[in-house]
């Protein structure tokens, strides 16, 4: 059996919002192998909880119910050390590079902080060398850049400057959570290919969260399509896109054009904003008021997910399940 670098078990998550609550995510399961390294793609619309998936793994909200693995243990049963541990080897990089700056330091800060903060190298010149050879896996170049004010960078060259940062840690797992939904259309191909450089070559993972279906498509071995917290279907990137269904993610496949697997989509496609308010108090089908090809049974019963072509391609509807009379309900 191949040893498991992330395990993520029946994650729920629960806010309160008032006095309602609110399931962010429900019994998320995932499973990344150590190696090779890959490219998880987190997909889906504003709220459907991928940013709360983020925030468990790295250990910034608790679970309500369900357990997370890294590396074969509970971090949330874990000793300071081991926390300590898991904090260099899971990395962040988020949406807005330009939060995370100091507009009043250099760029060179930022790094002279994570080096400071994990006690990473022996001496300056050590430092330096290796945040030099960190640039440069990014793509950019090392003296002029460190000089620089955050300012005076691009959006780009800002998110590069993150990637670097984390991998100066030398994570097993990077979450980059939209990190490139603030950048130029024209830039995110470029850093996407930084991304699969580092799986490729440093054999770092990456949970890849986006809104972006275009870029789901260059970077993802396997992706998940959220809504409303769960999962809609899950499978090869390539699988999912080219045969979505699951009828929400045909919908949204058929709104975008019909990819080829050797041209990259261009430009922005992102998905319809949410209309559905969820409580936990709804057990049917989340995606049951807008579906063209519900079944009486999707309005109170939840459906699991069932397999749907090649293994691991898995949606979560009726329309698979063999046994549930297919008795469509009034059209939507
Ligand atoms: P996404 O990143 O996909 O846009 P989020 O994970 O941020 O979605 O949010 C999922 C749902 O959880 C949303 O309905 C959001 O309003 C709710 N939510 C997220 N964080 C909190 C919080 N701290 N308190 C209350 N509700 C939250
Ligand atoms: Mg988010």
């Amino acid at each position: 059996m191949s040893e498991k670098l992330l395990e993520v078990h029946n994650a729920t998550k629960i806010y309160k919002q008032g006095k309602r609550d609110v399931v962010a995510l429900q019994d998320f399961n995932l499973t990344l192998d150590k190696h090779p390294a890959s490219i998880v793609t987190i997909a889906g619309e504003s709220g459907s909880g991928k940013s709360t998936l983020a925030k468990l793994v790295l250990g910034f909200e608790k679970l309500s119910s369900g357990r997370i693995l890294f590396e074969g243990q509970d971090m949330t049963r874990a000793s300071t050390r081991e926390l300590k541990e898991y904090r260099r080897k899971v990395q962040a990089v988020f949406q807005d590079p330009f939060g995370v700056f100091n507009p009043y330091y250099r760029v060179e800060h930022v790094f002279e902080m994570v080096s400071k903060n994990f006690r990473l190298f022996q001496s300056d010149s050590q430092s330096r060398d290796h945040i030099e050879e960190a640039l440069n896996v990014v793509g950019l170049q090392g003296e002029a850049v460190l000089r620089k004010y955050p300012h005076q960078l691009s959006g780009g060259q800002r998110q590069r400057i993150m990637i670097a940062r984390a991998y100066l840690l030398k994570p097993k797992l990077i979450v980059a959570d939209e990190p490139v939904s603030m950048v130029d259309a024209s830039l995110r191909a470029s850093i996407l290919d930084v991304m699969i450089r580092l799986r490729d070559e440093e054999g770092i993972s990456f949970l890849y969260i986006t809104h972006d279906l275009s870029t789901a498509y260059q970077v993802g071995d396997q992706i998940f399509m959220f809504y409303q917290g769960a999962i809609a279907e899950t499978g090869n990137a390539t699988d999912v896109i080219t045969h979505p269904q699951h009828p929400y993610v045909q919908l949204l496949i058929d709104s975008v054009p019909k990819p080829d697997p050797n041209i990259r989509w261009q430009g922005d496609i992102e998905l319809p904003p949410d209309e559905e308010m969820r409580t936990s108090s709804k057990n049917g089908c989340r995606f049951y008021p807008r579906c063209p090809k519900r079944m009486n049974h999707c309005e109170s019963n939840f459906p699991q997910l069932y397999q749907v072509g090649n293994p691991g391609h898995e949606a979560s509807c009726f329309l698979f399940d063999g046994k549930v009379a297919g008795t469509p309900a009034p059209s939507v």
